[in-house]
């Protein structure tokens, strides 16, 4: 069915090519005619509802100008011997025509959208066919002597008709890209429609208003034409014509300019212009093309450079902010670093600024607000810095700001711009309602050393500069948020040590060259170790020992964590195996494993995790896997899915360096654990504050209401152990009894028969040195 519908409209043709044919040879030449102008109308009454085409207006407006040309191609064979106004009527009915099909023309444009190149194109064009059509056939006609008045008008009024139809249709062509065969058909149709109407006019120079029978030709073959245009399956993208890129002066749009803007010259040295009128047309209609052609091209250039800064501006800076983004800024960078400046003490600073929590918005309130905090964020430092003072964002949450200024100036803007982002902003919340949000920011700054430098220098020295405030910038970071750091030479060199460290490290997993230290974790009524927390130890042949501070955190960054944490799991729970083969340990004992965020955003972790459990013996209730809160805080869907199956294996989950995060009892009560681990420095303070007291009270009593296991770190003296046992902690660790060991000084120190030996353990050497 749908193969027959897209098939109609070269039936519809064949159709018409019999039907000119048979009129053509004048058999049943009237009937042919007939069927012609009839069945185009009903294609452009029906075709486009066959083929869903929207909107209808424009083809209801054609069907009606169809339907008006065929009356008058009726009316007038039937009226032709009559004298005038009679024989006029008929052309009553084709003028009426015109007026439907220019007013469907001007609905298709109106579809598309009016461009203003096309429009002075199609103008000018049309002003060259005006000058042609009034000089040609226009003023010749109303010269001829003697005849109706009514006979002058209708026949200078079809040129000018004409005239219209061809800016409509040039400015059609103009705007749009689609050269669909509906388009062409269309388009056809009308330069035939054109072509009738220029052999009418030519007769009409002499007076005669019918010509012989072909003349009519020209007009059923455009029927033909149309009536397939609007039967045609491509009839649908008319309607919504895609705009041409760039409105440039084609070669075919020159075709049709070309001649247009040549008509006044052509004209006068062909028909000359010795009549006033005429000396009056040529001059204004050439005047009028100068006019637009100047118009047009100053149009062209201008928008040419519109498009050019709109595309410039778009290259260079951030579309959410409209602040200039990295590229810009480095070229900004660079312009200043190679002023020659004569005020000596002012530098290029500068400042690069990480916001803290920002990720924290983003989760918990949607991207949108999000982004309304970068722009609020974005238009509070320009509002406190001074206009002299650049500002860019060049990442997510990353802004920079550089100004060449003195040393006070910029630690005025340093003030400034933390007072920026510690300020509450307000963002709309999903939901709709807003929500006060609270964030801080990492900030690392850098001075230009040189006052100025020569330009070749200065793309250099631009990336050098960002490089030494990003690395300020992570230095403040690490030493907590809501802080800046001031750059110097030191950490640079610390970066390089960090590359250096990766790449040994790097080796170092592959080669398995790291060790594991057990460090026991007691039951300090007993004073007996009811479990042991493995943390790594690497040697480097080099440097000698390096602390996991250091090269946890370059794992970290590279990735390295996973296989590094896969080999201590795998390690420390072979080497628990042994001891409770060996009779070293008992059955409760258990051994704690660091784990590292990153670890735990692996799907099948769990997986992997229950089969080395099983390969070694141990039940999973005696591994437990120690976790910091910023995976509760910070983790995924993933992460918290992999935590539940930790749980759904018997593994156990405690919460390392418990109080120094985010704390929030909520935390605890959602995600699976089963434990918390006092910080370090809350226990440092024990029998001296009574701030870390109260703080170890309440989280043993939030432990115990939500059933959590307690275990304090760090415990280095007895008063320490005294207090926490006071305040209900039942395990401990610290060097109040031991330091992470090897294991074979873990199994010799600590399995049975050796207890009692605590108040010892103090004084001894660490066998492995790493505390
Ligand atoms: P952590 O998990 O908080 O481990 C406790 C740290 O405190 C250990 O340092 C331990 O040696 C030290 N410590 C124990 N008792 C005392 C004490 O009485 N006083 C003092 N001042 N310190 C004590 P270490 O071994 O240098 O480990 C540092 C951190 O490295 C660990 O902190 C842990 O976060 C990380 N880490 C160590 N091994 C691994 C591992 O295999 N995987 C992962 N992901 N992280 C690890
Ligand atoms: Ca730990
Ligand atoms: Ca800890």
């Amino acid at each position: 069915m749908s193969l027959r519908r897209d098939r109609l409209w070269l039936a519809f043709l064949a159709l018409g090519a019999i039907c000119t044919v048979l009129f053509a040879v004048n058999v049943a030449a009237d009937l042919a005619s007939a069927v012609i102008g009839g069945v185009c109308v009903l294609a452009w009454a029906f075709g486009p509802r066959l083929h869903g085409v929207r909107p209808r207006r424009p083809w209801r407006l054609m069907t009606a100008a169809a339907s008006f040309f065929l009356v008058g191609i009726i009316v007038r064979a039937m009226l032709v011997e009559q004298p005038a106004p009679i024989a006029q009527i008929g052309d009553a009915f084709t003028v009426c025509g015109f007026g439907f099909f220019i007013a469907a023309l001007v609905t298709f444009q109106s579809r598309w959208g009016m461009d203003r190149h096309a429009l002075l194109d199609g103008l000018i064009v049309c002003i060259g066919a005006a000058l042609a059509s009034t000089l040609l056939f226009v003023l010749p006609t109303a010269s001829i002597p003697g005849r109706p008045g009514i006979v002058t008008v209708i026949a200078g009024l079809y040129p000018l008709l004409d005239t219209v139809t061809v800016l409509l249709v040039a400015n059609l062509a103009f705007t749009t890209a689609v050269r669909q065969p509906s388009f062409m058909l269309m388009g056809s149709m009308m330069l035939l429609v054109f072509c009738g109407d220029l052999g009418y006019a030519i007769i009409g120079r002499n007076g005669d208003v019918t010509g012989p029978r072909l003349m009519a030709l020209p007009f059923l073959l455009a029927f033909t034409l149309g009536g397939a245009a609007a039967l045609h399956p491509t009839a649908k993208a008319l309607a919504r014509a895609t705009p041409l890129p760039i409105q440039a002066w084609s070669l075919p749009r020159m075709l049709l300019i070309g001649p247009a803007v040549a008509m006044p010259f052509v004209l006068t040295v062909t028909l000359g212009a010795e009549t006033p009128v005429k000396r009056w047309a040529l001059g204004l209609g050439g005047a009028a093309i100068v006019v637009l052609l100047l118009v047009r091209a100053s149009d062209a250039v201008q928008s040419h450079a519109a498009a050019q800064r709109r595309f410039e501006h778009q290259a260079t800076h951030d579309p959410l902010t409209g602040l200039p983004n990295r590229r810009m800024l480095s070229i900004m960078v660079e312009r200043l670093l190679s002023e020659e400046r004569p005020d000596r003490g002012a530098n290029v600073w500068m400042f690069y600024l990480d916001l803290d929590g920002f990720k924290l918005v983003n989760d918990s309130w949607g991207h949108p607000a999000g982004d309304q905090l970068i722009i609020d964020v974005g238009t509070r430092l320009r509002h406190a810095l001074p206009a002299a003072a650049t500002i860019a964002r060049v990442g997510g949450d990353e802004f920079v700001v550089v100004q060449r200024c003195t040393e006070p100036e910029a630690m005025a803007n340093a003030r400034r711009i933390m007072e920026c982002v510690e300020r509450p902003l307000v963002v709309v919340t999903a939901e709709g309602g807003t929500a006060d949000v609270v964030i801080g920011a990492s900030m690392g700054i850098v001075q230009s050393l040189k006052g100025g430098g020569r330009a070749e220098r200065a793309e250099g020295l631009a990336d050098a500069l960002m490089r030494d405030a990003d690395t300020a910038m992570y230095r403040a970071k690490e030493s907590g948020r809501n802080r800046w750091t001031v750059f110097d030479a030191s950490m640079r060199d610390a970066v390089r040590e960090r590359v250096e460290i990766e790449v040994a490290l790097r080796a170092a997993v592959a080669q398995e060259q790291l060790s594991i230290a057990y460090q026991p974790i007691i039951t300090m009524t007993t004073g007996r170790p009811a479990g042991a927390e493995a943390l790594c130890r690497w040697q480097h042949p080099v440097r000698g020992w390096i602390g996991p501070n250091m090269f946890i955190a370059v794992a970290e960054d590279s990735n390295l964590i996973s296989a590094l944490g896969a080999w201590v799991l795998r390690e420390s729970v072979s080497q628990l195996a042994r001891w409770r083969a060996d009779g070293v340990v008992d059955d409760t004992f258990w051994m704690s494993v660091n784990v590292s965020p990153r670890q735990l955003g692996d799907p099948v972790f769990a997986e992997r995790l229950g089969a080395t459990l099983r390969q070694s013996g141990v039940p999973a209730e005696n591994l437990v896997l120690e976790i910091t809160e910023s995976v509760m805080v910070e983790g995924s869907d993933l992460t918290e899915r992999v935590l539940v199956d930790l749980r759904a294996l018997g593994v156990r989950i405690s919460v390392d360096d418990f109080g120094t995060g985010f704390s929030a009892l909520g935390y605890l009560r959602r995600h699976p654990v089963t434990g918390v681990k006092i910080d370090r420095s809350f226990v440092n303070g024990l029998g001296t504050s009574a701030e870390d007291e109260e703080i170890v009270r309440a989280v043993v009593a939030m432990s115990s209401a939500l059933h959590l296991a307690v275990v304090a770190e760090g415990v280095e003296t007895p008063a320490q152990r005294d207090v926490l046992m006071a305040l209900g902690v039942p395990l401990a660790q610290g060097w109040l009894w031991g330091r992470a060991v090897d294991p074979a000084t873990f199994a010799g120190t600590w399995s049975d028969g050796q207890a009692g030996i605590q108040a010892v353990r103090v004084a001894l050497p660490a066998a492995v040195p790493s505390d």
